[in-house]
């Protein structure tokens, strides 16, 4: 990890921080101080794109709140821009934080993925049923956590 700039923390190993320098090529579609989204080079549907902030933190655990703030205040506009530009009607805007939650490249980023009726894209969505017995202890812990 370079510590060139504390404020943006940069990774050379990584493949988005190498994107944000412009060492590796990227089809950008919109750049500010904070944020860089370009198209997702696998993309599951068409105009799946990716938003990810210049500052490399790996999971969403490990990114300051401040930082989620300015990506979320940039995703409705973003959201409908791609939509709009593929013409669907909704999309997924997805985090995946940590190997176990299917990231592979571990800078933090949403993936923005159009969606439409009858399109080929399915995710696996197996709900189970919530353990009443356990609801309360479970719920108690989490908010222990957030004191
Ligand atoms: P995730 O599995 O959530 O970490 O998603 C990583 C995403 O980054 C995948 O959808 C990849 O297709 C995408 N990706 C990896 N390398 C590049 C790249 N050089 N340019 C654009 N997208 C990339
Ligand atoms: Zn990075």
């Amino acid at each position: 990890m370079a510590a060139n700039n504390p404020a943006k923390p940069h990774d050379e190993s990584c493949i988005f921080c190498r994107i944000v320098a412009g060492s590796i090529p990227c089809h950008r579609i919109y750049e500010d101080d904070v944020v860089l989204s370009f198209l997702d080079i696998g993309p599951v549907t068409p105009g799946h794109v990716l938003v990810i902030p210049k500052a490399h933190h790996a999971t969403v655990m490990a990114a300051p709140a401040e930082l989620m703030a300015e990506l979320g205040r940039r995703l409705p506009k973003l959201a409908r821009a791609v939509t709009q530009a593929v013409n669907c009607p909704a999309c997924h805007v997805l985090l995946n934080s940590g190997v176990e939650a299917m990231q592979s490249v571990a800078h933090l980023h949403y993936h923005i993925i159009p969606r439409r009726l009858g399109d080929s894209f399915h995710v696996p969505w197996p709900a189970g049923k919530l353990d009443t017995a356990a609801a309360q202890s479970l719920a108690a812990s989490i908010g222990e956590n957030l004191k």
